[in-house]
């Protein structure tokens, strides 16, 4: 395991290390986040620690002109790759992380939004942004979530199953609609983390089995349903994904999938190739391909698929998520308890925090990785082995497995953890009775509140006594 440093130096040198293509796509820490002459870290002109007095901690730290411009990075790689196929469309998956200002500037930016739940849909919808700019998604959709994307105009409805096929077509039939749908297909890929492995594996929730012939049926059952307009086929393989390889093998067996529907007749205007393009959340983790690689490479495997099967390009949609919203947001602690432990190899400082696994669950849930960065000034103390820790009632509360921290660090301090935007806030929880921490956005000098921190007020009126 390696030891990320949060050293001053370490930080710059990170900071100002050159990306490919302008992109940044390799970076940990958001485009706008710098080290001032005075030894504080700042976040697109806002000194972390005039951000701390002005809006406490913990608190998430948006830098929005740079999630704003890995959205665009995304929807500009899309739209030239496809192009000469039947162009493209992305949509921003919220669940990484949603709001009605964070869902207006991906829309902003010509994005679409990828919904999963009822709460979710009518988030972007509380926005001002149509239904027709959104996709539901989910393996167990309730009939209120199937009657609301109905009602709204979404742009597809995802079908996950054979059952959820009846019960879409039953629901539109009941509405007098047509149902505009796609049908998320088991390719048997699965990709994450490093590697790709396209066996049949297959023993999981989600979509409609290729290799058992459901997705078959579920294409012919839908064509020929009377409430349902199959217009596409949706594929996502995982998460946190770093080599195209996996992809590229998904798009493969997605294509020949309509490759058979053309067969028969059945014409889908579109394909859906999902999200889970990874991101560095240390500087251990490999460089990820740009949104120009993986936009050039789906590209290409669709081109392959029209010049073989002589039927029209499809309309190519992807769900990006982490690697739009991570990097671009980082957490700010305080730091508490500081306490020295003795471990075979010497001994291990142990850094408490205002907060921990109720924001950030990721390390307990999947064993993640983060780094920190001392972020009000810098030392020229010795760095000490590290861990960073929450205020939460279990030993498997960690923020920071393992990092190097000046040695002077004590109570008071700021510390700022990158590459929290996604599954951060999404996945917080009231753990510990804690409440939920600020999102504040950043840009230009300018602080603006997007969720403001809960009180335990808030907590006590769900509670009747
Ligand atoms: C989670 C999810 C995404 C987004 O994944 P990221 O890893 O955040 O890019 C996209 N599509 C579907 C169907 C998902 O479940």
């Amino acid at each position: 395991m390696s030891i990320e440093s949060g050293s001053q130096s370490v930080n710059l040198e990170q900071l100002a290390a050159p990306e490919p293509d302008g992109e940044r796509y390799g970076a940990i820490w958001s485009a706008h986040t710098e080290r001032l002459g005075n030894g504080e870290l700042s976040v697109a002109g806002v000194p972390l620690s005039r951000l701390a007095a002005e809006c406490g901690t913990p608190t998430f730290v948006l830098d929005s002109a740079d999630a704003r411009s890995r959205a665009r990075t995304w929807k500009h790689a899309m739209d030239e790759a496809c192009a000469p196929l039947a162009g493209a469309d992305v949509y921003y998956a919220g669940k990484a992380f949603l709001s009605k200002q964070f869902a207006r500037w991906m829309v902003a930016e010509g994005l679409h939004i990828d919904t999963a739940s009822e709460g979710e849909l009518r988030t972007v919808l509380a926005a001002g942004i149509p239904g027709s700019a959104c996709g539901l998604h989910g393996n167990n959709k309730s009939r209120a979530e199937i009657e609301l994307a109905l009602e709204t105009g979404v742009a597809h409805i995802v079908i996950d199953s054979l059952d959820e096929l009846d019960f879409v077509e039953k629901i539109a039939a009941e509405r007098g609609v047509q149902a505009p749908v796609y049908l998320r297909l088991t390719t048997g890929v699965h990709a994450g983390g490093h590697e790709f492995i396209a066996t049949a594996h297959e023993d999981q929730k989600f979509g409609l089995s290729i290799s058992t012939g459901v997705a078959r049926e579920a294409m012919k059952r839908a064509a020929a349903a009377p409430h349902l307009n199959l217009i596409g086929l949706h594929s996502h393989i995982g998460s946190q994904i770093a080599s195209v390889d996996g992809f590229a093998a998904a798009a493969a067996i997605v294509l020949a999938e309509r490759a058979w529907a053309g067969e028969q007749g059945i014409a889908l205007p579109e394909i859906d190739l999902g999200g889970g393009y990874g991101v560095r959340y240390t500087s251990a983790d490999p460089v990820p391909p740009t949104p120009h690689m993986f936009a050039q490479e789906l590209a290409a495997a669709v081109a392959e698929h029209v010049r073989r099967s002589g039927l029209p390009a499809p309309r190519v949609s992807i769900e990006p998520g982490r690697s739009i919203v991570a990097p671009a947001m980082l957490m700010l602690y305080s730091v508490g308890t500081v306490k020295d432990v003795a471990i075979d190899s010497g001994k291990r400082t142990y850094v408490s925090v205002d907060g921990g696994m109720s924001d950030n669950i990721r390390p307990a849930l999947y064993e993640a990785d983060y780094t920190a960065a001392l972020a009000n000034r810098v030392s020229t103390a010795e760095l000490r082995r590290a861990r960073v820790v929450g205020k939460h009632c279990e030993s498997g509360d960690i923020v920071v497995r393992n990092v190097a921290l000046p040695a002077d660090i004590h109570r008071g301090d700021l510390l700022a953890v990158p590459a929290v935007g996604a599954y951060g806030y999404a996945m917080a929880s009231n753990y510990n009775m804690l409440t939920k921490p600020a999102v504040v956005a950043v840009d230009d000098g300018r602080i603006t509140q997007m969720l403001r921190r809960q009180s335990v007020d808030d907590l006590l009126a769900y509670d009747l006594g």
